[in-house]
């Protein structure tokens, strides 16, 4: 039987993270995950501040922008009722880039970097159950690609298993919170139509432009799931030349690849630690996709559960603390129940909410202990 000090289940933004970041910290660490994390995903993949921020605080950075992932140095929102010229516009030029990189490369980045870090990696193990001693988790049960199983034994068995997550399910994680709306997105890749992000809202639909690596920018297109299964996506370009496009001057070229829909899933906080047991990224914590949010929490969370392992801070305590504000707001956009004047308001919100975790980014390269942080 193999042991370790802790095992990730989960490759991908939030599982490679906390491996890195544990390994980093002196532990001997096993990261599975059942597929391989280097391949795409149904994502699209706006980092926020902060997430550009761990990235740099890691000293990762350096390797998405030598990816050919281009800086985004404004935010613009467009406000507009549809095919009106008299779209409202609001750019907000930032003091340091964000990037968008494609999530082939972020999270071939990350998992390059918890393998430099020393912890040992494993593809196509799927964990399938977990070891216990009374009611403390004690290691995972897993098959393994082309025969075999793996029994391995760890005090820590960190869940980084995404939104469907299999380790929530076997430890029995409670709900802190879970929402009620959920909004649907499709997206594809275009000759990029811009340089930075571009965010547009009309009553009961947005959209977006993404700029990332090989020329090319993500646009996407959200609305209300009822749409979604009505058929509005098959219209991406429709919809967005006539309902985003043409009112704001951006046309878009011809699609690389096809079309990926997510016909949307409610908010869930779930408990985030047990005996033996904690989960990180979406199988903790899963949004809705209009927040923009779900990679950039995952790193933090990574760095918050590593630092906890380390007794310098409460994970469960810190993440409900940061996460409380952008829940609600993210409720609210979610719903397309807003107006123009409601939903600026509502991003003036979001930005507000997202405040607070940069702060708390900032504040642990302090090294002192790290408490609640006012938001
Ligand atoms: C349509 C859409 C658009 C989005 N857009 C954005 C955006 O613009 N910006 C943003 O920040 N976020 C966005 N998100 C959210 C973002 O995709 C997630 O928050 C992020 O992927 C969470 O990362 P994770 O590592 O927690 O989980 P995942 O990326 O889901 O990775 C989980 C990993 O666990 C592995 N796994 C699962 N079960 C097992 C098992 N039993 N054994 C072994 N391995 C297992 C899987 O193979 C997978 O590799 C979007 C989400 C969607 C759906």
């Amino acid at each position: 039987m193999d042991s370790y000090d802790a095992i990730v289940v989960g490759a991908r933004c939030a599982g490679s993270a906390t491996a890195m970041l544990l390994a980093r910290a002196g532990l001997d660490v096993l990261l599975v995950d059942r597929t391989d994390p280097t391949r795409d995903t149904l994502s699209t993949h706006a980092l926020m501040r902060g997430g550009v921020l761990q990235l740099e605080r890691w000293g990762l950075l350096d390797a998405i922008v030598a990816a050919g992932t281009p800086p985004v140095g404004t935010t613009t929102f467009h406000y507009g009722p549809p095919l009106s010229a008299t779209t409202q516009v609001e750019t907000v030029e930032m003091a340091a880039p964000l990037y968008a990189p494609r999530r082939t490369v972020l999270d071939g980045v990350l998992l390059d970097g918890a393998r430099a870090a020393g912890a040992t990696v494993r593809l196509g193990v799927d964990v399938t159950g977990l070891l216990r001693c009374d009611d403390r988790v004690t290691g995972v049960e897993a098959r393994v690609r082309g025969g075999g199983t793996l029994r391995a034994h760890a005090p820590l068995t960190v869940g980084a298993d995404g939104a469907r997550s299999t380790m929530a399910t076997l430890v029995g994680a409670g709900t802190v919170r879970r929402g009620r709306a959920a909004s649907a997105i499709v997206y594809g890749y275009f000759p990029a139509p811009a340089t930075g992000y571009e965010w547009f809202y009309v009553p009961g639909a947005t959209a977006g432009i993404i700029p990332t690596t090989d020329g090319l920018a993500c646009v996407w297109a959200g609305m209300p799931p009822a749409e979604f299964a009505a058929g509005r996506p098959r219209g991406l370009e429709v919809l967005f030349d006539e309902v985003f496009g043409r009112a704001a001057g951006v046309a878009l070229g011809e699609r690389q690849g096809p079309l990926r829909g997510f016909p949307g899933a409610p908010a869930v906080l779930r408990t985030p630690t047990g005996p033996g047991w904690a989960l990180v990224g979406d199988a903790g914590y899963f949004k809705d996709p209009l927040t923009a949010h779900g990679i950039t929490d995952a790193l933090r969370d990574a760095e918050l559960l590593a630092r906890s392992v380390q007794g310098e801070l409460d994970y469960g305590r810190t993440r409900d603390h940061v996460s409380r504000l952008l829940f609600s707001v993210a409720e609210e956009i979610a719903g397309y129940r807003w107006d123009l004047a409601e939903i600026r308001a509502l991003l003036r919100a979001e930005s507000a909410a997202m405040r607070p975790e940069v702060r708390l980014l900032r504040r642990l390269d302090d090294r002192g202990p790290v408490g609640e942080v006012a938001a």
